[in-house]
């Protein structure tokens, strides 16, 4: 009988317990860091000279360059299924947000689309990105596997040996061979590959890495680097020199002072770009059609990767950082204005 009444008591503390540490995720879940230190950094929206080239940030790292003639998109993530979808179901393209996410970029014929690399927050929606505006897929064996899911046809699949090159009009997309961001929470999401078609709804977890690449955008108006994924090679991008460093930070600030800063060398100080903004800092398991959020602190510590980045760039004169506005183009290679900030 006591003993009984003893496990009871036990059985009551554990649930106490247990419902304690979900309040606090739950709280935690939703605690935002404050930007707003940066928000006068934001560049301000507006057309570009005719045959120059603008960039539109949809959030995560998808971007969309456009001359006006010519359009590439970087992955064209719009799905974004919620944080219970990916812990506890099998994950599904969302149509409408796909669409939406299209004509929200103003993006209705596209030349390429380009995955940085395989992780459901990139691909999941490229190819479907493709089929609907007319666009090649450009990515890793993975990426082909993923557009072969979805019936993409095989002509209109590129699979990107490190160092291809592909030419779209004015454009040209070189695909450089990077890292991911080392994940210590789950190592398994990194270095492994697709070997057969991935047809969703599918754990978020069998759209597998498949390889990072850093992508080299140039065009007459100006060279744009696009690092969606906050991992590096040491040397490999030294002497790179681009206008414009699209720099993924998610993750990073988790990682030790050690690697940030090689991570910054490697990329930042290998490359000598005039502006660096920022991408990747969102939480994606918000809808896309949410204001955009940053990374809550459960997840990572984005006011020291800024605080990190913002100390790095201040130590030279010639490189400025800079955010992109959502969903609005931005003449990147032009000395942008900065939008106007109400206090
Ligand atoms: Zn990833």
């Amino acid at each position: 009988m006591i003993r009984l009444r003893i496990f009871r008591w036990i059985l009551i503390a554990l649930l106490f317990v247990a419902a304690a540490i979900v309040a606090v995720l739950v709280v935690r879940r939703y605690d935002y860091p404050d930007l707003s230190a940066y928000e006068s950094l934001h560049l301000a929206d507006g057309a570009a000279p005719t045959g120059q080239v603008t960039v539109t940030y949809g959030g995560v790292a998808t971007l969309l360059f456009t001359d006006g003639t010519t359009s590439i998109m970087i992955d064209g993530f719009f799905s974004r299924p919620s944080l219970l979808e990916v812990l506890a179901t099998r994950i599904d393209l969302d149509t409408q947000a796909i669409d939406d996410g299209i004509a929200n970029m103003g993006a209705d014929t596209i030349a390429a689309v380009v995955c940085a690399h395989s992780h459901y927050d990139h691909c999941m929606d490229s190819p479907t990105v493709a089929l609907k505006t007319g666009a090649d897929l450009i990515g890793s064996q993975s990426t082909a596997w993923i557009g072969r899911g979805l019936n993409l046809p095989e002509p209109r699949i590129r699979i990107a040996d490190y160092g291809a090159v592909y030419t779209y009009g004015a454009f040209t997309v070189t695909m450089l061979e990077s890292r991911h961001v080392p994940l210590s929470w789950n190592a398994s999401l990194i270095g492994r590959g697709l070997s057969e078609p991935l047809t969703p709804p599918a754990r978020a977890s069998e759209w597998l890495e498949g390889g990072s690449y850093s992508i080299l955008i140039e065009h007459p108006s100006g060279k744009a680097l696009v690092q969606g994924s906050a991992g590096y090679v040491d040397g490999l991008l030294d002497g790179l020199d681009v206008d414009v460093l699209f720099l993924g930070v998610g993750a990073l600030g988790t990682k030790d002072e050690a690697y940030v800063n090689g991570y910054f060398d490697a990329l930042i100080g290998a490359t000598a770009p005039d502006r660096v903004i920022p991408i990747h800092f969102e939480d994606f398991l918000l809808p896309a059609s949410a204001h955009e959020k940053p990374i809550p602190a459960l997840f990572d510590d984005l006011e020291r990767t800024l605080a990190a980045l913002a100390a790095y760039l201040d130590e030279s004169t010639a490189m400025e950082l800079r955010f992109m506005p959502y969903l609005a183009p931005v003449p990147v290679f032009q000395a942008t204005e900065l939008a106007h900030v109400a206090n």
